[in-house]
């Protein structure tokens, strides 16, 4: 029998929904595949006058409910079946905050950092290139994710502009603000979260001041801690591919942010401030109240998740519970706010950079923060009384609320379509 690809996999949880929803057995059918996975081999111009060819995918999941949308991810393990199981993740992501957008998901397969800045950049302009005719404001709408960044998407929006020969903004986005990038892009998933435990802490039982570990000091794991010791909670331990470090009585915020700056790990810290040497393998095991995974994909599994001390998990990577780890933290009573909807503050803000490019007018911080949390409250309040109404888990729930929206659409669209029919 052939292995269970990523996307079997990501397919449980809509089995799982579809359990508690009655719905036509055609829109399972419909969510089962990719609507359309393009492949393509990158050729361009090394700085040594070579040339070299690099594996790239577009891939548009569902477009039912809207354009599709999803980052483009520089990484050497980039595959197919990863690109469609994160399109397949980003469909239900973008129903869950009503959005209204599909889901969709880029690639291509190499080391970035193996390429000067001239070979990057001439490779996100091939990618461009090879994709053009598949993007569009109106049909595809990629976007940063793992090891792309705003530069890159300014590289590719510059190129995009060029081969329709108009500037066309809201074809991409998490660009730099110069371009026409959104203000409150850039800790859009930590306050996202962040805005979400703060709604729903009297529900979850948080009451005063919560140790918190973070696993993963980048981009989303610097800003959740910043934004937590805020509001007077502990930050008790943080980890990074290097190393960890703890503190019982909080660890000193500003002198790990510093030696991030300085490129240097959490753990060139240990001994300073009162922080202690921690593994870093055992940061899912630390006594705290809210475990935060920021850094990859199932680091909570089979064999820690019975370690695991603290009461709440708030999912900021994308996929870091494994399914079998999910039933072990479900059993010992942990809840686990899901990746689809914890961390879905960063395509919210990439959606709110689109309108601003499509109507040419911009909206101050404040207004962006304003709306973020509005939609976080909502969707997170209309998740959490169904998961309570079901007897369901947080994320059963999230996706129960994904499926719902997305089988209204697909039957909407009628039965008698091209891809329906
Ligand atoms: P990032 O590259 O800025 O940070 C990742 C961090 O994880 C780094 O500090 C890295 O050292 C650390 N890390 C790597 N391996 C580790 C390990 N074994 N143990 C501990 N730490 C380790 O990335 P990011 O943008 O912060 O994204 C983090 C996660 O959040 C990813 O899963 C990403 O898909 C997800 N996410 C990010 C955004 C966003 O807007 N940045 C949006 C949605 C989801």
């Amino acid at each position: 029998m052939a292995e269970a690809s990523l996307l079997d996999h990501a397919l449980v949880r809509l089995d799982e929904a579809s359990a508690h929803l009655t719905i036509d057995a055609d829109v399972i059918e419909k969510l089962k595949y990719a609507r359309e996975t393009t492949k393509v081999r990158l050729m361009i111009r090394m700085d040594d006058g070579s040339r070299k060819s690099f594996l790239a995918w577009r891939c548009r999941y569902d477009d039912t409910r809207g354009p599709t949308k999803g980052g483009i991810r520089f990484h050497p393990d980039a595959s197919e079946d990863e690109v469609e199981m994160l399109a397949f993740w980003m469909t239900f992501k973008c129903a869950v905050m009503n959005l209204p957008y599909g889901g969709g998901k880029g690639a291509v397969q190499v080391d970035p950092r193996a390429l000067s800045k001239a070979e990057l950049e001439r490779l996100s302009r091939a990618y461009i290139q090879a994709f053009s005719r598949i993007l569009g404001p109106d049909r595809d709408i990629p976007a940063p994710d793992v090891y792309t960044n705003s530069m890159i998407m300014g590289w590719m929006a510059d190129e995009y502009a060029q081969i329709v020969g108009r500037a066309e903004p809201a074809v991409i986005t998490g660009k730099p603000i110069a371009l026409g990038g959104s203000l409150g892009r850039g800790d859009a998933t930590a306050r996202g979260g962040y805005y979400l435990v703060r709604h729903l802490a009297k529900e979850l039982g948080l009451n005063g001041s919560m140790r918190v570990a973070v696993q993963g000091f980048g981009n989303a794991g610097q800003h959740i801690a910043r934004l937590l010791a805020s509001d007077g909670h502990k930050i008790v331990a943080v980890s990074d591919s290097e190393g960890a470090v703890q503190s019982k009585a909080g660890l000193d915020l500003d002198k790990l942010l510093a030696a991030k700056a300085e490129g240097h790990s959490v753990a060139s810290t240990v001994g300073q401030g009162g922080h202690d040497f921690l593994s870093a393998d055992h940061l899912v095991s630390v006594d705290c109240d809210l475990l935060v995974p920021a850094a990859l994909e199932n680091m909570i599994h089979e064999a820690n998740a019975e370690t695991v001390k603290a009461r709440l998990v708030l999912e900021l990577a994308n996929g870091p519970v494994t399914a079998t780890a999910d039933a072990i933290l479900g059993k010992k009573g942990v809840v686990v706010l899901p990746d689809i909807l914890a961390n879905a503050g960063g395509v919210t803000v990439s959606y709110f950079e689109w309108v601003q490019n499509r109507q040419g007018f911009y909206w101050t911080v404040e207004e962006i923060h304003d709306r973020l949390r509005a939609i976080m409250e909502r969707e997170g309040r209309a998740i959490w009384n169904l998961s309570q109404e079901k007897g369901l888990s947080v994320r059963t729930a999230a996706y129960v609320h994904a499926l719902s929206r997305l089988a209204e659409a697909i039957e909407a669209h009628g039965t008698q379509n091209f891809f329906m029919s």
